[in-house]
């Protein structure tokens, strides 16, 4: 399986337009690994994107991703789904009004009821008028050999998140896209080769001492990382959603991932061979 983090970034990317933080302004001096774009993850075997948040269009671009059969949405977040109307960009013609090709859409039956009470008629009006996607809810679903599982994080009791886990070959990768915390047990994760991991708090690698947050009971410490990596028996860990709030520069956090044991800092256009 190969596969693609588009975007590294979190709520919003960075550099923020209106943020003077380290990381921002970085990015703003044309350092790359600092530029990140909101999250997406893609698998090239089958063309498969994992969220669709505002830039995606320019992320795809950036990227060079000019095709997808199927997309998938973790959750009704906004930095996760506001960029659904890629769909109709990429795949319906407006000079002939038609459909240009038809692509699988499917979530968690909750899911999809979340994202279709936040965006209106969006989805409906996709595959019902435009018929750019078929609407599929599954909690597993195989394709080109690929099993993939959607897990409800089911976050604090109240959020209904996707965590996925992919299989083939005897190789297994889980994605934990967002509000990953708390971490819900699944046998599923066991023995995983690797685990991309959300909301882990970055900033006191280089101010450990900084002010209390409102959501740093949301954030994992690096601590938390290394235990469910313990837990599962899971070969790397490869942290993402990296948001200037929470994280790091790309400087002070390459040369903090040398003292750790198989955790690493996710990037733009990183790409993972399984
Ligand atoms: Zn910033
Ligand atoms: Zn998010």
């Amino acid at each position: 399986m190969k596969f693609r983090i588009l975007g590294s970034g979190g709520m919003y990317p960075t550099p923020l337009p209106y943020c003077h933080c380290d990381i921002c302004e970085k990015a703003r001096m044309g350092s790359i690994r600092d530029t990140r774009s909101m999250p997406a993850l893609f698998l090239e075997d089958i063309k498969l994107l994992i969220d669709t948040p505002e830039d995606i269009f320019n992320t795809l671009e950036k990227n060079h991703v000019d095709d997808i059969d199927y997309i998938s949405l973790s959750h009704k977040d906004p930095d996760h789904v506001r960029g659904i109307r890629l769909v109709e960009g990429m795949y319906f013609d407006w000079k002939k009004e038609v459909p240009k090709k038809t692509i699988n859409f499917f979530a968690l039956p909750i899911v999809f009821d979340e994202v279709k009470e936040m965006n209106g008629n969006t989805l409906k009006f996709y595959s019902d008028v435009l018929k750019v996607i078929d609407i599929e809810t599954c909690e597993e679903k195989e394709i080109n050999g690929i099993k993939i599982t959607l897990l409800n994080n089911l976050t604090n009791g109240t959020r209904n998140v996707t965590n996925y886990v992919f299989e083939k070959d005897g190789k297994k990768l889980v994605y934990a896209c967002c509000n990953a915390k708390p971490f819900r047990d699944f046998d599923n994760y066991y023995n995983a080769d690797i685990l991309i991991i959300s909301m882990v708090d970055l900033t006191k690698i280089t101010n450990p001492n900084r002010e209390e947050y409102k959501f740093d009971n949301e954030l994992f410490s690096i601590e938390e990382i290394e235990n469910l990596k313990k837990k599962y028996n899971i070969k790397k860990v490869i942290c993402t959603h990296l948001d200037c709030n929470w994280s790091n520069t790309y400087e002070a956090l390459s040369k903090y991932e040398k003292n750790l044991d198989g955790i690493e800092f996710a990037y733009d256009g990183m790409e993972i061979n399984l």
